[in-house]
């Protein structure tokens, strides 16, 4: 069997995997990230969007408060390409209690957090669509953070020092020897290909499968909670700022701006296992009844989708019986295993927050050069990422900008995106992938209102082209990223949406007749592991 050596061997392709190897890389470590799908497909790539300043938590939650504000700082220094410094406000509706409002500001000013009260009528005048009947508004340094545009960053960041980014490379088993993990075990999950990465130090940040990866090291009682949580995508930006309810954090308190769309989020509830959060009916009209008590008329505008993403919540004693996974600290665990279990060369790092995925890689990799004894010096917090160099965050008529150069002599491949067809190319040339939903999270494509309906047939012609696939691999790309797209759009089926699947469906169905176009059971693959790095374009809606 084929085998690896490397200094640093990183599992799972989340945030907070990708900032370990763009720490270790930039600290001079060789490393290896392996990921059993793309990057980004976990928990990373199906939150809320929110860059938070710490507000939600400042009542309830000190540490993850303090831990929110002194990242956020940072990554709008370092990660300032995917932000949108959009501001959050926080407002008592009238199902909140008004004095939570001083609570709040007192917690915010303990915690370091910049806030300010101002009337309701300023607020009105910026957001107009808000709810008339709200009788306090706090500001706050919330922003929307583009969460693949930031894995991509690192991993090009972690690519620039020498590190490799393996994604479908699922572990199957880790490899020790006595009381010392020595890497892993790992399968193209492309090509079938089975190897051993042999690696100095090994670092668990598979998120809600940390347990998993703990047993195969013999290290057992790993308990990170699965908390599900739901978000639907409304078809317009109904809001410009975050904003979230003045509250003890609730269900469907959160409403964020993300390009194009706004998402309401998110609920709280705890799973047995993390893969494939079921969402029902049930929660979807809950979540739109708690839009309205934000945005009146919340129902009126579309729901273009819903999805879940499963927080992995690493158990304390507080929450040990508890169901309500809200309870658990939003703070991260960084696992000692060979304090914890014998185990030797060996870290996992769970729990917290996208916004903390610098802070929490930085103190695993301090406690990795602990172990090995071989001090350095990190540098995330001072050298900026690939693309947020010049400093400027990102904002909406930037694409239009942008684009306006090339538009008259390019197609344009997406309309709700403005993706034309030389920059689809290129990203196809790059990803190396024949897998649409791959492209779809490298630039939004078929994430805007039409969800996919006029550009996916257009982009799966480019791609049987681009990649040299046959008709039949092409098409199974289609169909598969159909039946993708078809499980968030099913929970809302109802009014505007209903009518704008059945179109879709027509054009799909009644005009290319895609269900019964010849397809291999497997998409063609040339073979060749995913180590690749596109410019990526999207954000996570
Ligand atoms: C509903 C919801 C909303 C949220 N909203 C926000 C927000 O607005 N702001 C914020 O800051 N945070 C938010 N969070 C929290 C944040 O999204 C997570 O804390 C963060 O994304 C976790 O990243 P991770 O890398 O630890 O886990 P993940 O992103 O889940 O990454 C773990 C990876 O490990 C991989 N893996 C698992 N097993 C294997 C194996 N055997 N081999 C190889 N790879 C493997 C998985 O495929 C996965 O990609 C939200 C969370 C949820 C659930």
């Amino acid at each position: 069997m084929a085998s690896v050596q490397t200094e640093v061997l990183v599992i799972g392709g989340g945030a907070t995997g990708v900032g370990v190897a763009w720490d270790a890389a930039t600290r001079g470590f060789q490393t290896i990230l392996v990921e059993r799908k793309d990057l980004a497909e976990g928990t990373t790539g199906r939150f809320h969007g929110l860059l938070h300043s710490g507000g939600r938590y400042a009542v309830k939650d000190r540490l993850a408060a303090e831990e929110c504000i002194h990242e956020n700082f940072i990554l709008r220094r370092v990660a300032a390409d995917t932000i949108e410094d959009t501001g959050g406000y926080f407002v008592s509706t009238p199902w909140d209690d008004d004095a939570f409002g001083d609570e709040f500001l007192r917690g915010c000013r303990d915690c370091g957090i910049p806030v300010e009260e101002i009337t309701v009528a300023a607020a009105l005048e910026e957001e107009p669509r808000l709810n008339p009947a709200i009788s306090r508004v706090f500001t706050v340094p919330d922003a929307a953070i583009d969460s693949w545009k930031l894995v991509w960053a690192c991993a090009r960041a972690t690519k620039e020092h020498g590190g490799r980014m393996l994604t479908y490379h699922r572990v199957l088993d880790i490899i020790k020897d006595a009381d010392t993990v020595r890497g892993a075990k790992v399968r193209n999950e492309l090509t079938g290909e089975e190897f051993d990465i042999h690696a100095d130090f090994t670092i668990n940040a598979t998120g809600a499968w940390a347990g998993v990866i703990a047993d195969m090291a013999g290290c057992p009682g790993v308990e990170v909670l699965a908390g599900k949580g739901i978000m639907i995508a409304m078809n317009h930006r109904l809001v410009n700022t975050v904003i979230n309810r003045c509250t003890m954090p609730a269900d469907g308190d959160i409403l964020v701006p993300i390009r194009t769309v706004s998402v309401i989020g998110t609920t709280d509830i705890r799973i047995k296992a993390p893969d494939e959060p079921e969402v029902t009916r049930d929660e979807v009209d809950r979540m739109l009844d708690d839009g309205e008590k934000l945005v009146p008329g919340f129902r009126q505008a579309r729901a273009l989708r819903v999805w879940a993403g499963v927080r992995p919540l690493f158990k304390d004693a507080k929450a040990a019986d508890s169901g309500d996974t809200r309870d658990v600290s939003r703070s991260h665990a960084l696992l000692d295993h060979h304090q914890r279990d014998g185990m030797a060369r060996f870290l996992t790092i769970t729990g917290g927050k996208l916004t903390t995925f610098r802070m929490m890689a930085e103190e695993t990799v301090d406690k990795m050069c602990e172990q090995l004894h071989d001090k350095r010096d990190c540098r995330t917090a001072i050298d900026p990422l690939p693309a947020s160099k010049d400093g400027n965050f990102y904002s909406l008529g930037e694409r239009l900008v942008k684009r306006e150069e090339t538009m008259h002599h390019d197609q344009l491949i997406c309309e709700c995106e403005l993706i034309q067809r030389r920059k689809l190319e290129d990203v196809m040339a790059q990803r190396n992938s024949t897998i649409l939903d791959d492209i779809r999270r490298s630039l939004r494509l078929g994430m805007g209102p039409c969800q996919g309906g006029f550009c996916m047939y257009r982009a799966t012609g480019i791609l049987h082209n681009v990649e040299q696939i046959d008709n039949n691999a092409a098409n199974k790309s289609l169909h598969d990223f159909l039946q993708e797209r078809w499980k968030g759009v099913q929970p809302i089926l109802y009014g505007d949406q209903l009518r704008q699947a059945r179109l879709d469906d027509w054009i799909f169905q009644g005009l290319l007749d895609v269900e019964h176009l010849p397809h291999n059971d497997l998409a063609e693959h040339d073979g060749q592991p995913h180590d690749d790095l596109a410019e990526h374009d999207g954000p996570s809606a």
